[in-house]
This record gives C-alpha cells, sequence and structure tokens, in this order.
C-alpha cells in the first residue's frame, strides 16, 4: 500500500480490524520512511492470503465459500446464520493476524473445525468427516473424544511457511496496540 505522503510503496500495518457488520477491514499503516499514518478500508478479499489448494494451484479467498461449507454443515442444525457469519469472521481475522501472503487451504480447514466445534457437535462431526478422509469408524470415534486444535495453540497449525507462527490473543486479533494519534494522521475515506 502506497504511502500517500511520500509515495513510499512498502508501508507497515499497525493496526488491524475487521468490520462486524461487513467485509471491510479498516487498516492503520504507517510509512517507515516519512513516519506518515493513515487508514485504509479493505475489502476481505483483498487482504486475506492466497489459499493453496491441495493439488498446489492458488486461488484467492472466498467469503461466499468459507459462508457455503459452515451453512451445508450446519444445515437443519440449530445455528443461526448470524453466529456461522460469526464464525466466518473470527476465522477470517485469525488468517490475517498471521499477516502471511499464502495459507494452506487445510489451515483454513482446521480452523473451520475449531469453530464448528463451539457451535454445534453433528455440524463439526459432518466437515470432520469430510475434511480428515477418515480411515475407518474406530479412528473417526476416537478422534471424536478429542476436541480440534486449540484455538489459542496456532504452533499446532499447519504453517509451512512460516518457522514461527506471531502469537494471537484468545480473541484471535492481532497484538498491535491502538495506534497513537500523530500530527500527521490523515483518514483516506
Ligand atoms: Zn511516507
Amino acid at each position: 500500500m502506497k504511502c500517500p505522503y511520500c509515495s513510499t510503496i512498502d508501508t507497515r500495518v499497525i493496526d488491524s480490524r475487521l468490520n462486524q457488520t461487513s467485509d471491510v477491514t479498516r487498516r492503520r499503516r504507517e510509512c517507515p520512511k516519512c513516519e506518515g499514518r493513515f487508514t485504509t478500508y479493505e475489502h476481505v478479499e483483498e487482504v486475506m492470503p492466497l489459499i493453496i489448494k491441495k493439488d498446489g494451484r492458488r486461488e484467492p479467498y472466498s467469503r461466499l465459500k468459507m459462508l457455503e461449507g459452515l451453512k451445508k454443515s450446519c444445515q437443519k442444525r440449530p445455528v443461526t446464520s448470524h453466529s456461522i457469519d460469526e464464525a466466518a469472521t473470527l476465522i477470517e481475522k485469525r488468517i490475517q493476524s498471521y499477516g502471511l501472503k499464502e495459507v494452506p487451504s487445510r489451515t483454513i480447514g482446521q480452523m473451520v473445525m475449531i469453530e464448528l466445534h463451539k457451535l454445534d457437535t453433528v455440524a463439526y462431526i459432518r466437515f470432520a468427516s469430510v475434511y480428515r478422509e477418515f480411515k475407518d469408524v474406530e479412528e473417526f470415534v476416537a478422534e471424536l473424544q478429542e476436541p480440534p486444535v486449540a484455538e489459542d495453540d496456532p504452533a499446532l497449525l499447519v504453517f509451512p511457511f512460516a518457522a514461527t507462527p506471531p502469537a494471537v490473543d484468545s480473541a484471535g486479533l492481532s497484538k498491535s496496540p491502538n495506534a497513537p494519534n500523530s500530527q500527521k494522521e490523515k483518514h483516506h475515506d
């Protein structure tokens, strides 16, 4: 994202917040050269990393696909569309918090399992049975005794590109402190 003051290309994200009611992310950025600060509003597809498919193909993240996957698992279950929306937003926040350019689809699958496990057991089993491709019933049942990967331990997630994944707080938000106001502050809307 280009600095509006000095046109330096490589600006730094100092705070990132996903709007709860829309798929727009508000980002505070700082220019490392002139220290100018500015705010951008980016759609979720623009700020999400590329998804690496099983066969190695890359494709842009699609919130619609994420929602469809969640809805399919929750079909005819007592899960509100509001909860499904919230789950999708939470997953997006977590993915963004790692700041990677590409993320394997199975990493996202793991995050979906974590959220479905919180929402509805049947929905979780539906998703997990497809996602994990269980070899036999015993293996599947054994897996179900244990909850999926702990949410507060990103080290357990699959990150072939990041040797040490960044720490994520319990809400899954980035650790950036509230950006202090700068004299150079300027809003972009
Ligand atoms: Zn600048």
